[in-house]
């Protein structure tokens, strides 16, 4: 399009694109460098079984700590890390940090960790993960990886072979924000998820929207249905956390319920924050 116009519109838009292209060449150096010094580490956020009040595990969320303080999110840098071809050397260094921490943990928390639709199109997904396991000894059980429901779908054989060979091994699998992305009822009956993890923009908008309310309904009900654990994700305010105690969610998570934050807030005897249940 820019050609069409002529010469002017070229040049005006070129300044543009070369700083686009220099800045994401800079990111990408950064982030290789980030990976190589260890700064990219996981937060941990709690997950609280809602009839006991326990915390029954924590998520593991990536963080780029840049040398000024400040955190890169995420959404960031994984999409980054798989175009860069940097994703398997970032999850390898960050999965083995979690279960090296996992490990001082109370025995029956559970450390879950997130699987990027990309990533579950790679074969020796599988084999990686149960080595570095192994390595750090890990129980198989204490472990569980947490998928989007697109990533099932994207390429849904080399998915299954990679999916069926981490379940076959042990680990459980939950179905990361779900009723978001592509339908899902088909991969639902068709493969035996262990959990399924409500997506935050139902929690955040069921109160105030009937439609909404019916759908965690259902998808709370459908849980019971299959037998799968259903967990809300982002719990900010008591009364979501009341109402879904009442509808029968089992597990809960949020900003309620305890922030992402560093390892030493794990230990047991670190003082843990304050929770609302
Ligand atoms: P997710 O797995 O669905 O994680 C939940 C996101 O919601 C996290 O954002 C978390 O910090 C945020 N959250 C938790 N509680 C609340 C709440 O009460 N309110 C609100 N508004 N948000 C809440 P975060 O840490 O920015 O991570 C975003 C996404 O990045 C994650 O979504 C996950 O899909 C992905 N991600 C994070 N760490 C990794 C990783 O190590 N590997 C891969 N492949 N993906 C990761
Ligand atoms: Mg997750
Ligand atoms: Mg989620
Ligand atoms: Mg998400």
């Amino acid at each position: 399009a820019a050609k069409k116009t002529g010469r002017n519109q070229v040049k005006f838009f070129e300044p543009t694109m070369h700083a686009e292209l220099a800045k994401r060449v800079r990111m990408e150096g950064d982030l290789r460098h980030a990976i190589n010094t260890a700064r990219i580490i996981p937060h941990y956020q709690p997950f609280v079984d809602l009839i006991t009040e326990e915390v029954v595990g924590y998520e593991a969320l990536a963080r780029w700590e840049r040398s000024d303080g400040t955190f890169v999110p995420p959404c960031d840098f994984i999409p980054l890390a798989e175009e860069a071809g940097l994703i398997v050397e970032l999850t390898d260094q960050l999965f083995r940090t979690a279960c090296r921490d996992a490990l001082s943990w109370p025995a029956h928390t559970v450390l879950s960790f997130n699987i990027s639709p990309v990533q579950l199109s790679d074969r020796l997904l599988g084999l990686r993960l149960l080595t570095i396991l192994g390595e750090i000894g890990l129980p198989i059980h204490r472990l569980e990886l947490e998928v989007t429901e697109s990533a099932v779908i994207r390429d849904a054989e080399t998915a299954r072979i990679v999916l069926d060979q981490l379940v076959n091994a042990g680990i459980k699998i939950a179905l990361d924000d779900f009723g978001t992305g592509y339908s899902s009822l088909s991969q639902l009956s068709d493969y035996k998820f262990d959990k399924i993890k409500i997506d935050k923009s139902f929690v955040a908008n069921f109160e105030n929207s009937e439609k909404q309310e019916k759908v965690v309904r259902a998808i709370i009900a459908l849980g019971n249905g299959l037998g799968v654990t259903i967990t809300a994700e982002g719990i900010e305010e008591q009364s979501q956390l009341t109402r879904l105690k009442s509808m029968g969610c089992h597990i809960g998570q949020g900003y309620l319920l305890g922030r992402p934050l560093a390892f030493d807030f794990t230990l047991p005897d670190a003082k843990q924050p304050e929770r609302h249940i």
